[in-house]
């Protein structure tokens, strides 16, 4: 939890800071009041959406709990963060589904750059700690180097990776992926695939084929479908999210980068509009600077 409060530092320090100027410069909760809220919420990239059911519901809960000075907006505030992140969900699926036995496949999707291949290692990391056998499918047969920068990871974790050539079919690698991680009586499969946006038609295309395959070689999956997704592009990560989820079944996000922005309210922002929870946030390049997404510890933590 330290860890999680620690990386979300940049997001804290200028959200706070700015919230506890509220409350100092505007001592009564008026009309005001709630318009300073509204702006910093917004340059916090929450979303503007998110924001004005935000401000709604805190208009109503002030008339109804009859506040009136600003300190006590603080708790407020954090409530109903907390109560609009988690919508109608009283139970959170916030750790990874995976099959009751035999093998998961796990379909990671995003953007170039986002920080997939860095993903795939740290959460082959984590599942080897939980005395998992772990296996990489090199999908990303497009990006120049993306097959190496896997093979990398595969041995600093210690799992094995499945690659063709660069240019190669990503189905045909998924393929032989699962093949492969039958035959070793593997636990999980992380499979890596192509990013390139330029060509939006095409990538969904190959994800679905690739996704056909995996449903037709092991029953029930994927288990799950990761869309990792930049902290630090803000609204550009909310219409990336807004695409992929259009041609498939994204079943959770990775939120990479939440170190390097002081606009951390995208996961606000993604969580409600989207309706699809974020599992992961990435706080950090090196393999262990990825935390299960906790949305109490999170808005709790803002403020901490
Ligand atoms: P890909 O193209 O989506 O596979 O992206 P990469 O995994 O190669 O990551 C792109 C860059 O982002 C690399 O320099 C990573 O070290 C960096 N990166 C990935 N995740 C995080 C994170 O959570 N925090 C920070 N600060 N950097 C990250």
């Amino acid at each position: 939890a330290d860890k999680f409060i620690s990386g979300l530092s940049k997001t804290r320090d200028s959200f706070a800071e700015k919230l506890n100027d509220l409350v100092a410069q505007y001592r009564t909760v008026d009309e005001d009041f709630f318009e300073e809220l509204e702006e910093i919420l917004i340059t916090a990239d929450v979303g503007v959406n998110t924001v004005m059911e935000l401000i709604d519901e805190l208009k109503m809960e002030v008339k109804r709990r009859n506040i009136k000075d600003s300190s006590e907006m603080k708790e407020v505030i954090s409530e109903k963060l907390v109560e609009i992140y988690y919508g109608d969900d009283t139970e959170e699926m916030e750790e990874l589904q995976l099959a009751e036995e035999g093998l998961s496949v796990i379909l990671i999707v995003g953007v170039n750059g986002v920080g997939k291949t860095t993903t795939i290692g740290k959460l082959a990391k984590r599942l080897k700690d939980q005395g998992k056998n772990v296996v990489l499918a090199a999908g990303d047969t497009f990006r120049a180097g993306a097959i190496d920068q896997l093979e990398v990871w595969g041995e600093r974790v210690n799992a094995s990776v499945i690659k063709h050539s660069e240019g190669s079919d990503p189905a045909a690698v998924i393929y032989d992926a699962i093949q492969s991680a039958k035959s070793k009586g593997a636990d999980v499969l992380l499979c890596d695939t192509a990013g390139r946006l330029q060509n939006k038609v095409n990538l969904m295309n190959e994800l679905a084929k690739v996704k056909r395959i995996i449903e037709r070689e092991v029953p029930g999956a994927p288990h799950e479908t990761l869309l990792v997704l930049d902290a630090t592009t803000g609204q550009n990560a909310l219409s990336q999210a807004k695409t992929f989820s259009q041609s498939t079944d994204v079943s959770g996000i990775v939120l990479t980068k939440l170190d390097g922005t002081a606009k951390g309210g995208i996961v606000m922002a993604i969580r409600n509009e989207m309706d699809i929870p974020v599992k992961f946030v990435g706080l950090g390049e090196k393999v262990t600077d990825l935390q299960s997404f906790d949305a109490h510890a999170f808005v709790y933590g803002l403020f901490a």
